[in-house]
């Protein structure tokens, strides 16, 4: 096994497969790395293992995946599954855990296509157990046709849980309700958006089928929903929800053991940042993101970042972004020229900036509101892994602690085996709403590796990889 690489690709979800059959097609000296057991990342998992009428029902969108994961299989692009990457410096020097081993690789070029993640959002009862993420739910269906089995309830923001609720509609598994958390004036904000939308192909029209076939279904959506709780003594056993009648605010309960949640996705910003990449605030994403140029370019030499990763986009976009990004590799690596770049990377840059033209009207549809960014009650926990609630934040902010890394220190959240992942994003937005300033004021959690949960005898056999 090689140590050495002119390209790395971490992730082999849309972004990292189109990536790397580029790079391969350019006679680069190609692995892409990811952890889970087959090509395709969040949209496409499991594609190609997925018998075929599990397949149909999860919808075209999804079958789209293997033909990139045939072209990616066809590249003779090396393809380690199982590989968890925990660190990657400055240098382009990658710790890798595969099969319980550590190692380090190194590369001429990096390309990060390692995604997002789903927003993790605190609010009172989302640890207990029976509640969980909607698009992990969509992971269990995937790989495995496992699904709830009582009635489960959807709610949140964003296509994804009217996507699931679809999917599940066509597996014949019971949905009691959609629960759209999205605030009324939110459409009034996206409605300028919708000419540029509209041009950007058939987003909207797949958002109106899944909500028509829905309600043909019997699915009841409701929209204006607000105050979310899970409720329950040792496991969920009813979701409460506000929403507003003729004007007079009224509570709902649904009987479930099953309350799928999702609030948008935000990129999976730790690896860019272990790396050094520069981070900015995007306002309409309501998340830090890496500083890319259109080629995938961060300030940090050799690496790029592609897909959602550098910004949410979607899978198309992630396409896009990951040709332009192998072609920049290419580039610098002398294999082509700037103009062959230009003229190879011109029909990608078209769709990516169409593609992206429906991404202001879903950002200000699916913007999340304060009450949801900062949970206002104390008592619901924030950190998962240390147990640390939204009152005692508050509390150590009104001590004087009033910046993120500060409350890290001194609470330890953020330290626990999930690093931060969960909490950071609550952390920071609390924080703001305390000291009453912008979220983008504070430096988010600093970042160590490892960066994925590594044993003390995995640092210590460092480097004796066997092949
Ligand atoms: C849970 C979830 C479900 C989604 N479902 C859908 C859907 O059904 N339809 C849709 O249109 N969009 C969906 N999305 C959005 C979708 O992820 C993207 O638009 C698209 O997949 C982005 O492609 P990408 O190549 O940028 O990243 P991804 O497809 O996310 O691929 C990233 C890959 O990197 C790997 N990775 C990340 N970190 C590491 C690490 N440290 N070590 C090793 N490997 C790592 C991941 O395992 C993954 O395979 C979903 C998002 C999430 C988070």
């Amino acid at each position: 096994m090689s140590k050495s690489y002119q390209l790395a690709v971490i992730g082999a979800g849309p972004g990292g497969l189109c990536a790397a059959t580029t790079a391969a097609s350019l006679g680069m000296d190609v692995v892409v790395l990811d952890e889970q057991a087959s090509p395709g990342g969040q949209i496409y998992r499991a594609v190609a293992n997925t018998p075929p009428d599990r397949a149909a029902l999860l919808g075209a969108d999804y079958q789209r995946g293997a033909a990139l994961v045939t072209a990616f299989r066809a590249s003779g692009a090396k393809y380690w599954s199982n590989t968890t990457i925990w660190s990657l410096n400055s240098h382009r020097q990658i710790g890798i855990l595969r099969y319980g081993q550590a190692d380090l690789i190194q590369a001429e070029r990096v390309i990060i296509a390692s995604g997002a993640m789903e927003r993790p959002v605190p609010f009172p009862g989302w640890t207990l157990p029976g509640v969980m993420n909607a698009g992990a739910a969509q992971i269990l269906l995937k790989t495995s046709g496992v699904v709830p089995s009582n009635g489960t309830v959807i709610a949140g923001i964003g296509p994804l849980p009217l996507l699931v609720a679809w999917q599940y509609l066509r597996a014949r598994v019971s949905v009691k309700a959609v629960l759209e958390l999205s605030p009324g004036t939110n459409l009034w904000r996206a409605v300028p958006h919708l000419p540029k939308a509209l041009r950007a192909g058939n987003y909207l029209s797949r958002g109106l089928k899944y909500t028509l076939d829905l309600n043909r279904g019997g699915v009841p959506i409701y929209y204006g929903i607000s105050s979310l709780q899970a409720e329950g003594k040792n496991h969920l056993q009813a979701v409460t929800y506000g929403w507003n009648h003729l004007g007079f605010p009224r509570k709902e309960t649904i009987t479930t053991d099953s309350l799928l949640v999702h609030f948008g996705v935000i990129p999976r910003t730790n690896l860019t940042r272990a790396a050094g990449c520069a981070h900015i605030w995007n306002r309409s994403q309501q998340c830090w993101r890496p500083q890319v140029d259109r080629w995938g370019n961060t300030n940090v030499p050799g690496i790029a970042v592609v897909g959602d990763n550098a910004g949410i986009g979607g899978a198309r976009s992630a396409e896009h972004s990951g040709r332009l990004a192998a072609l920049e590799a290419a580039r610098s690596l002398g294999l082509i020229s700037s103009q062959q770049r230009a003229r190879q990377g011109k029909n990608d840059l078209n769709w990516l900036e169409k593609d992206q033209g429906v991404r202001p009207f879903l950002e200000a549809l699916y913007r999340l509101p304060n009450s949801l960014l900062v949970p206002t009650d104390d008592e619901t926990l924030v950190c998962r892994c240390e147990e640390i609630s939204a009152g005692q934040i508050r509390q150590t902010v009104r001590e004087g602690h009033g910046d993120p890394n500060q409350v890290k220190f001194f609470l330890r959240c953020g330290m626990g085996p999930c690093q931060g992942r969960q909490c950071a994003p609550a952390v920071a937005h609390i924080v703001a709403a305390e000291t009453k300033r912008p979220v983008s004021d504070y430096t988010p959690f600093r970042v160590r590796p490892p960066i994925r949960t590594l044993s003390i005898a995995q640092l210590a056999n460092l480097g004796r990889l066997e092949d």
